[in-house]
């Protein structure tokens, strides 16, 4: 039979392990938090950005659409000038000036017809990166919802883990629970069986002395140490 120190032990153990894991997954949770917050963000950056191409692009237009109705007037001034000069040098001048004006009008043109195709472009490119966007918006605030909620179930389960680690702790012998607490902070388990001469915690052969000492043979009701890793150990038929 088992010695009843090792029972209450192993069940410390046991519990601790429990309580360790549920702090480290709600320790996470913040963490996933933020890179899915990060997420949304640049979603939403690369949306903005999307639509200031298509308002510079849509306000170069306007710019354009300014300049050829200012070249029209210009264009009609000169017409109508041409109408009243008598002398036909003053009359070539100004055709000279209606032509280059005109050669104006027609490469504005040229450029505003390239600017509303590069418009739809933008319009069409836009509209499938915002649905796509808002999709992975949705998802991801979904996302964040759920870790939320699942670090509230998290907290209450690593409070009633601490609770049942507390109970535990109180069924453990004094000088167990020092051995224990000592080798519990560098990580679990503290406690380890023998197995075929060897420590179950650093898999290293212990002593003789440390062998009957697990099996309960000085029955001092002292933990047995691993003589290399110095974990509590004990003996497993
Ligand atoms: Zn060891």
């Amino acid at each position: 039979m088992r010695d009843p120190a090792i029972e209450t032990i192993l069940i410390l153990q046991d519990r601790d392990t429990r309580r360790v894991a549920l702090e480290t997954q709600i320790k996470a949770i913040p963490v996933d938090i933020t890179l899915v917050e990060r997420h949304i963000a640049e979603e939403k950056a690369a949306l903005e950005n999307a639509r200031t191409e298509l308002r510079e692009l849509e306000s170069k237009k306007k710019l354009l659409e300014t300049e050829i109705g200012s070249a029209e007037q210009t264009l009609a001034k000169y017409r109508t000038q041409q109408l009243a000069v008598r002398k036909n040098d003053e009359y070539q001048a100004l055709g000279h000036e209606i032509e280059t004006v005109q050669a104006q009008i027609s490469e504005f043109e040229g450029r505003e017809l390239e600017i509303m195709f590069a418009i739809d472009g933008a319009k069409r490119k836009f509209a499938t990166a915002e649905a796509t966007s808002k999709q992975n918006i949705a998802g991801n605030e979904a996302r964040i919802r759920s870790l939320r909620e699942r670090g509230e179930v998290l907290a209450t389960e690593v409070k009633g883990a601490q609770e049942e680690v507390g109970v535990a702790r109180a069924k453990v012998a004094t000088p167990w629970l020092r051995a224990y607490d000592r080798m519990a902070v560098r990580g679990l388990p503290a406690v380890v069986p023998i197995h075929g001469g060897k420590c179950g915690g650093c898999h290293l052969k212990v002593s003789s002395e440390v062998e009957s000492a697990a099996r309960g043979k000085n029955s001092d009701g002292l933990p047995a140490f691993c003589d290399q890793c110095n974990r509590i150990v004990y003996w497993e038929a």
